[in-house]
């Protein structure tokens, strides 16, 4: 069985890195559960720039797990080669670097099991499961590949997109094992 998974929004909780450093500066508080819609900047009414600007060297590094992940990943590779595909950041030079080291240290992953990928380009790469938090990304991904499972990790930014009778989702890591055997968690 081969298990391909998302990271941001995932495994890593981007959303409260970006929030954190943002509200620290804007003397804001806004939590993930404000962002309900993909575009984060958009979500809260701030400019792109404004609030990406502390993401640079060393932001992805310091992005924190989300609970629970690392357990549910071992207990994926006791029956599967897990895989994790997950996009680069142009902007940022070192992002794709520190990314995959973090995901070796945080996640135990190999290196060559960290796959650069975004949107609907993950659907090129084959497996039986695919968990992602991006709508569009498991609607393509299921397209590409029948006869595996597309699963839409829920988050606040994904809440209101439809999901068919045939669409899989999951609300937290520690589920992944019922979505393993049943599909719904
Ligand atoms: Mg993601």
């Amino acid at each position: 069985m081969i298990v391909l998974v998302d990271c941001d929004g995932v495994l890593a909780d981007f959303v409260g890195a970006v929030l954190g450093s943002y509200n620290d500066r804007a003397g804001t508080a806004h939590a993930p559960e404000d962002v309900t819609q993909w575009d984060i900047p958009a979500s809260l009414g701030v400019p792109a720039a404004e609030l990406y600007a502390e993401v640079a060297e060393g932001f992805c590094s310091r992005i924190r797990p989300y609970p629970g992940a690392r357990e549910a990943l071992d207990r994926m590779r006791e029956v599967a080669d897990v895989v994790c595909l997950t996009a680069g950041w142009d902007a940022v030079p070192t992002w794709d670097y520190e990314r995959r080291e973090w995901l070796v240290r945080e996640m135990g992953f190999l290196r060559y099991d960290v796959v650069f990928a975004s949107g609907e380009r993950k659907s090129g790469y084959a497996g039986d499961l695919f968990f992602d938090d991006k709508y569009s990304s498991v609607v393509s991904w299921r397209a590409a590949n029948p006869c595996g499972k597309g699963v839409l990790y829920r988050q606040p930014w994904n809440r209101t997109d439809e999901t068919d009778d045939c669409a899989y989702s999951a609300s937290h890591m520690a589920s992944v094992t019922r979505v393993l055997a049943t599909g719904r968690d």
